[in-house]
């Protein structure tokens, strides 16, 4: 896998039944890393995608699990479907995420990341005190694959995340840091945010968005191309320069038209390309 340089401009992408077809998509764009989504119904052949990844000369910063059953509709769909909080699928989704983090071993991946859903903010709730463990769990079985572990941010305020952080206490624990999600999920200003996650970002998503309208409760706000919602990506950039990181930026856009979605990503890519100069 090529050395990458700092801020490199990569993209978020999921796992085809082709690896090399995947990845050759996300070179043609002219990228050299990403980060890798994997379906919850994929079926993990790291051989495949060892191979696929040193012919192609291609650099997978982080594998993100999914989970059958996800579904981001809404807000409380994203609360009663999302990551580790609803707990009928909680053990289920424990044995696929180690699968994920010996899958990202073996194709040499020192990252693993995910949603692990709304956290409470209550510590003696149930879910609180199941997820945190879990939490451990994962943390000290990905520490034993040389892997960080991180939680996407966004869906909670980040206040509680930084709590949650304490109190799990865990060296490899760390955050993707996805400026987009505060807005959408009305959870805070996402540059003030980053400040105070600092220490604990190991990678980024550069997505946009608006905040969800004032008139319906639970709505989520909308995603936008990057640049045209309210995150002000020349200061979340400008902000990422300030806490001196230097991983790569990883564009998201997570929209049905693939034809829009493309040129979205184009249009990201150069302007990402301006502002990291
Ligand atoms: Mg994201």
């Amino acid at each position: 896998m090529p050395v990458l340089r700092d801020m490199e401009i990569g993209l978020m992408f999921w796992a085809g039944p082709d690896p090399v077809a995947t990845i050759q998509n996300v070179k043609a764009l002219g990228l050299r890393c990403g980060q890798l989504g994997i379906p919850g119904d994929y079926i993990l052949d790291a051989a495949a995608w060892k191979a696929a990844l040193d012919a192609e000369g291609f650099t997978i910063v982080t594998v993100f699990a999914g989970y059958n059953g996800e579904s981001y509709a809404d807000i409380p769909t994203v609360q009663r479907t999302v990551g580790w909080i609803p707990a009928p699928t909680r053990a289920e989704r424990e044995k696929r995420t180690y699968e994920i983090s010996d899958f990202a071993a073996a194709i040499g991946v020192a990252s693993i990341a995910l949603h692990v859903g709304f956290v409470p903010e209550d510590k003696s709730d149930a879910d609180y005190i199941a997820v945190r463990d879990m939490v451990r769990r994962v943390a000290d079985y990905a520490a034993n694959n040389g892997q960080s572990f991180a939680l996407e941010s966004g869906q909670e305020p980040a206040p509680v995340l930084l709590n949650f952080f304490e109190d799990v206490s865990r060296p490899n624990l760390r955050i993707n840091f996805d400026p987009a999600n505060l807005i959408l999920y009305g959870s805070g200003e996402p540059i003030e945010a980053l400040g105070l996650l600092a220490k604990h970002v190991v990678t980024v998503h550069c997505k946009d968005g608006n905040w969800p309208p004032k008139d319906q409760p639970g709505a989520l706000g909308t995603e936008m191309a990057l640049g045209q919602g309210s995150v002000g990506i020349d200061k979340f950039i400008a902000k990422l320069k300030e806490i001196g990181y230097r991983g790569p930026l990883t564009i998201e856009r997570e929209i049905e038209d693939q034809k829009q979605k493309l040129e979205d990503i184009k249009m990201a890519i150069g302007l990402l390309e301006r502002l990291r100069a």
